[in-house]
């Protein structure tokens, strides 16, 4: 009899969604909370897995002509006051420095001196002062366009925070462009949406929908926001990526203006995008199950652990003589166009425990070796994908050279199941009642648990939006950019006309 703490994470996704996430988190080791309220610690397997889509989407990023750059953390005040909408956006969650310094306080403690003259403002995201530097950068129409990321950490002061999710100080990346025409910061708006588009389902195994925000659900500042949106296995929507075309608000705000090719002075055309942190709690909403974390190979920071057993000194040479070997020849194989990610774990631990272990972890497989093995030239294999004890024996050569193809049967596996789902759990919906129910849960002691993403039509109006948001906590994710091919309806609400239908969800 396996112990309970070996078999699954408790409690299940079932009996209690918001705590088998934290326990997942904390079972995987991926982040842990810290002293200070709302700002997680990213622990190594956790941080090496957000280094792994960093390094994809860095790739991705270089290969559409974008080249990083980085800006300060600080904004002074008046910077961020330049955008009304914008200031007015972030006004509630920044973080302040008012002073340089610290000096012995009346009852001995220390207590901040060195009042600034202008406070600066820990950066909610940049904007203003990427602004303010390319607006010094750019003269002519010959200095565009500028095509900058920077990663970066950023700070927006949460009440209620969640591991990944949401936290006060995340890492993200953010993309700031800017442009001679509208056409061109259209394009790349469009362009990045892609990029992330891809980037969550060809690594992420998470399908997402793409489409553009309504007005009350734009970035500050922004005349458009696009964005990517993936449904989370308790049905719920999570906004996992935005790219904002900002017309000339900034540009003006900022004075970013050059010399056009008719000798006016204009100004610039720019975007804004990111992805954060958030993604990693995308990914365990997604994949994870009731045994524990489920990385898609792709990200991965290991593909295989290698699992020796042995029972005694004689045993233990032997079998650490062939794990040893098999590991090289693993590392040996390519997959994803690099050497497979091999671990081997020899820690001195039963061998069911280390199991266990990688199960949590998600490692994308497993190979238990002992002596009756290696008398076979074989493995014992495990698959995360599959429930721990369906596992089977594999002749060694055979497992060596095909790991490249089990690691992309995983992946694309993954992807699969994930979009059978959110698709399952989609309905087009035209009648209010039906809309109403399918919203509702279906038992009042798990309100998390109702139906999924509803496709329904939307005259267009902020009073039908909000009335949905009030009563059902409901919101509109994404106008769909193909919408119009869903054909014409009457708004779910108010009856009235609607173009084509778009996603309605409860969200993160
Ligand atoms: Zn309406």
């Amino acid at each position: 009899m396996a112990k309970t703490s070996r078999t699954a994470i408790q409690p299940t996704r079932e009996q209690d969604y918001p705590e088998w996430y934290q326990q997942v988190v904390r079972a995987a080791d991926l982040a842990e909370t810290s002293d200070v309220r709302g700002c997680m610690v990213i622990k190594p397997w956790g941080f090496s897995l957000w280094e792994n889509m960093r390094d994809a989407l860095d790739g991705m990023f270089k290969a559409t002509g974008h080249v990083n750059a980085y800006f300060p953390l600080f904004i002074p005040l008046s910077y961020l006051e330049k955008e009304a909408e914008h200031v007015e956006g972030f006004a509630k969650e920044c973080a302040v420095v008012t002073h340089h310094r610290l000096e012995a306080g009346p009852d001995g403690g220390l207590v901040p001196a060195g009042p600034l003259e202008e406070p600066l403002v820990v950066r909610p995201t940049s904007e203003t002062i990427i602004g303010a530097s390319y607006a010094r950068w750019v003269q002519s129409y010959r200095d565009l366009p500028i095509l900058i990321n920077q990663w970066a950490n950023v700070v927006r002061w949460e009440m209620r925070t969640r591991l990944f999710l949401r936290t006060t100080e995340f890492l993200w990346q953010e993309g700031h462009t800017a442009h001679e025409t509208r056409e061109e910061a259209w394009e790349e708006t469009l362009r990045i949406l892609e990029v992330y588009r891809a980037f969550a389902e060809d690594y992420m195994a998470m399908p997402v929908l793409t489409g553009e925000k309504t007005a009350g659900e734009r970035f500050p500042g922004a005349a458009h926001t696009f964005c990517i949106e993936g449904m989370m296995q308790d049905r719920k929507a999570l906004q996992a990526g935005t790219s904002h075309f900002l017309g000339q608000n900034f540009a003006k705000a900022s004075g970013i203006q050059f010399q056009s090719r008719s000798g006016e002075r204009e100004f610039a055309w720019t975007t804004s995008w990111g992805v954060s942190t958030r993604l990693v709690g995308g990914l365990i909403m997604t994949h994870a199950d009731d045994n524990g974390m489920v990385i898609p190979p792709r990200l991965a920071p290991r593909h295989v652990a290698i699992l020796p057993i042995y029972r005694d000194e004689t045993e233990r040479a032997e079998v650490m003589t062939y794990c040893t070997a098999l590991a090289d020849e693993l590392r040996a194989r390519t997959f994803d166009g690099a050497p497979v990610r091999v671990e081997l774990d020899n820690r001195d631990m039963n061998a069911g425990d280390r199991g266990w272990d990688w199960i949590k972890k998600g490692i994308p497989v497993r190979v238990e070796v002992g002596p009756r093995d290696i008398a076979r030239q074989a493995v014992f294999v495990g698959r995360r994908d599959r429930e721990p004890r369906d596992r089977y024996g594999q002749e060694r050569a055979a497992f060596v050279s095909g790991v490249g193809d089990l690691l992309d049967e995983i992946q694309a596996g993954l992807l699969d199941k994930a979009r059978r789902f959110r698709d399952e759990q989609t309905r087009e919906i035209d009648d209010g009642e039906a809309f109403r129910a399918f919203f509702t849960p279906r038992n009042p002691e798990k309100p998390e648990i109702h139906g999924g993403f509803a496709r329904s039509h939307w005259c267009g109006g902020d009073a039908c939006e909000n009335r949905i948001n009030d009563e059902l906590s409901v919101t509109i994710r994404c106008v769909p950019s193909d919408r119009e091919a869903s054909g014409p309806g009457a708004c779910i609400v108010c009856g009235a006309k609607s173009p084509g239908r778009v996603v309605f969800a409860k969200a993160y």
